[in-house]
């Protein structure tokens, strides 16, 4: 066990996730989040998934959810980063809500605390530069559910260095985790595709050619898919769709990552996906 605090920005769907990883594997992280009932949120997400994984997953070790939330600390104080080597930042999609996330980062945690930007579209660059230790600030795109995902994109900045991306290796490496390294864009590889596919699956069910079950029921029957477009927007939340597509358009400045007007709607209807309870299909 290792003992090692680890700051985790963000307590929403993937803030949740990573954190429970983390305690999983013997770190202690310190959540940190603006809105207080996205903390109890987190620790009861957490609670229910360690739950879940011990019920399906014989290969896990035997750690029961109250072990797993006792390493767990959860606090809206950003002060509470000042000793940690590695923050993981997993705020809202939207540069303005992350600006000055690393801007305050930057201020309170240890000189040589690398940043590590969970973000699904936005520039590491671009988030790096509003911090005066851009060579240690890096992307890393860890994959929903986190603790059932092995495989992360990992995206070095344009200032990133070799100690850097040598250090967040070995970080993932004790998360039982492989990386595969791509070049700054936004979107990265996984999420320029995706977006697309799933905005376009939206448009095709808008259009009534196909159900929601018969339109995810193509891509798993036929092209062995474990999840469909439509579920996997429901996994990863319809308001962080809406936004990584709008991060596409506007720095394409290209029509074709335009949000499609039934996600449009469903968000404002607050129709968010499994995180609401409801999205493209139900949940209970
Ligand atoms: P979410 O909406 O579920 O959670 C975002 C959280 O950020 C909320 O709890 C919100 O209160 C918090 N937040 C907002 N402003 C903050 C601030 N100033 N300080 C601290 N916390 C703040 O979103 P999510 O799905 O967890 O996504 C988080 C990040 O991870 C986004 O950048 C997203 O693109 C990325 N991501 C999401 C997925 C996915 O499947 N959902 C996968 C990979 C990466």
């Amino acid at each position: 066990m290792t003992e090692q605090e680890v700051g985790v920005v963000g307590a929403g769907v993937m803030g949740a996730g990573v954190a429970q990883d983390l305690a999983q594997h013997g770190f202690r992280p310190i959540l940190v989040d603006v809105a207080p009932a996205a903390l109890d949120a987190a620790r009861e997400r957490i609670r229910k998934s360690v739950r879940a994984e011990s019920l399906f997953a014989s290969s896990k070790p035997a750690v029961s959810s109250d072990q797993v939330l006792a390493r767990v600390s959860a606090t809206t104080r950003y002060e509470a980063l000042s000793g940690v080597d590695f923050v993981i930042e997993n705020a809202t999609e939207d540069i303005d809500v992350k600006r000055p996330i690393y801007q305050r980062l930057d201020a309170i945690c240890p000189k040589g605390c690398v940043l590590i930007a969970n973000t699904s579209c936005i520039p590491i660059t671009r988030l790096a530069s509003f911090t005066k230790r851009p060579a240690l600030v890096i992307g890393v795109h860890f994959m929903n559910p986190v603790a059932m995902k092995h495989t992360v994109e990992m995206i070095p900045g344009s200032k990133t260095s070799g100690q850097t991306i040598d250090k967040v290796k070995g970080l993932l490496e004790q998360l039982g985790k492989t990386c595969i390294v791509v070049k700054d864009s936004p979107g990265f590889v996984s999420n320029r595709v995706l977006m697309l596919a799933i905005n376009e699956a939206i448009r095709l069910l808008d259009e009534g050619v196909a159900d929601p079950d018969s339109l995810d029921g193509i891509f798993k029957s036929c092209f062995g898919h474990p999840m469909g477009p439509l579920e996997t927007a429901d996994l990863i939340g319809l308001d962080t769709i809406l936004l990584s597509l709008e991060v596409l358009r506007d720095s394409f400045d290209d029509a074709k990552y335009e949000p499609c007007r039934l996600l449009k709607d469903m968000v404002a209807k607050g129709r968010l996906g499994r995180k609401s309870g409801a999205g493209f299909h139900p949940y209970a």
